[in-house]
């Protein structure tokens, strides 16, 4: 008797140093996640000494016309929890033949913010909430719920237990140790206020690699449920009515928030974002009109409005963070589709470029 399973536990590591390397990538739709593999003939730790490779742009509605190669440049490098043994994920953005990062590249962009003197001297911190929902593949409706039906209101569902309030747990552990296993700086994991809904955390991690580390962590968390037969939907408000919505809500601070007088220096950043909260709102992901009611633990889209420890907020200052006079605040505007990239550039660049 032989079993797929047993091939795939098959180490790769016994004739010679080879390995595999799963190349990741973001495609057309800016959230949808593309991968494939090579084999290595020998371990590497930087990124930068990883071959490039490529792929077909026409197939992803990345490239139109004649030359529709698109080249992959490693960025970051991840084990693989899944392959395991010496094997690895490889993050990867995207450029055309010319070496312009293409539409969907939103790193290339946040590199530069990130690579700026003044952003590397506050060393930002993000720590980037992942709400998400997962959905029976057949019916696309949200596991646990009644077919074609709904559960019972929400009020148990929130970090709750039992075969009536949670579904879906074993994905969510089994991503929550993958994630682990890979090297991402991953939090925790709880149940939402829907049932069938989820988060994890990332961080706080330091600048690019706060959104690279979700980036994966998304790939993982696709990897596992493709497992378990599930589909995972980042929609910010996957079923509408009094439901709540999915969120990516990201916690920010910068070195002088950490200090001393933090609270002052927290303060005049978010002066800084109600100036630019139109801005902000454009990028903070697709159908997030449909989350941000004002109803749900939101607030309204058209208005900005912060408090200390308010959930129905934009921008929410903990507790600790008031008591200390220094800390962090959570920007609770973006949705759970939402680009780490472009949210985390923006807050950097409006808190610590912007000059208003
Ligand atoms: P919530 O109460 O909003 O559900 P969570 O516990 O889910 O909060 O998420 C809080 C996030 O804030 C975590 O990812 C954590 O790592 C992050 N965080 C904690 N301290 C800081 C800090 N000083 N700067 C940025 N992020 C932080
Ligand atoms: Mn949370
Ligand atoms: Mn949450
Ligand atoms: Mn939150």
């Amino acid at each position: 008797m032989s079993s797929v399973t047993d091939f795939m536990n098959l180490s790769t590591m016994h004739h010679d140093n080879k390995l595999i390397a799963e190349y990741i990538w973001i495609g057309g739709s800016g959230l949808d996640l593309r991968s494939k593999a090579r084999t290595l003939n020998e371990a590497v730790n930087d990124p930068r000494k990883l071959p490039k490779w490529n792929y077909d742009g026409s197939s992803t509605c990345q490239a139109q016309g004649k030359d529709t190669e698109v080249i992959l440049q490693p960025q970051a490098i991840f084990k693989d929890p899944f392959r395991r043994g010496n094997n690895i994920l490889v993050l990867c953005d995207a450029y055309d033949p010319i070496g312009d990062p293409i539409r969907t590249n939103k790193r290339s962009v946040a590199a530069k913010i990130f690579k700026h003197p003044d952003v590397i001297a506050e060393v930002p911190w993000f720590g980037l909430e992942q709400e998400y929902t997962l959905m029976e593949k057949s019916t696309k409706w949200p596991l646990g719920w009644p077919q074609g039906g709904y559960p019972k209101p929400q009020g148990p569902y929130y970090c709750g237990v039992g075969a009536e309030k949670a579904f879906g747990r074993d994905i969510v552990d089994a991503h929550y140790k993958a994630c682990l296993y890979a090297g991402i700086n991953i939090g925790g994991v709880n149940a939402e206020v829907m049932p069938g809904q989820w988060e994890f955390q990332v961080g706080p991690s330091v600048g690019i690699t706060a959104s690279d580390e979700l980036w994966v962590a998304r790939y993982i968390l696709e990897r596992v449920a493709e497992i378990a037969g599930v589909v995972v939907s980042f929609d910010p408000k996957p079923i509408p009515g009094d439901w709540n919505g999915a969120g990516g809500h990201t916690n920010y601070s910068t070195k002088s928030m950490r200090e001393e007088g933090g609270y002052q220096v927290i303060q005049k950043a978010i002066e800084k974002l109600k100036l630019r909260h139109d801005h902000h709102m454009a990028s903070y992901g697709e159908g997030n009109e449909r989350r941000l009611t004002g109803c749900h633990e939101t607030a309204d889209i058209k208005t900005f409005s912060w408090g200390v420890a308010k959930r129905g907020v934009s921008i929410r200052v903990g507790r600790d963070t008031a008591n200390e006079g220094k800390g962090y605040f959570e920007d609770r505007r973006p949705g759970s589709n939402m680009d780490p990239y472009v949210v985390t550039a923006l807050i950097a660049e409006t808190t610590i470029l912007w000059k208003p």
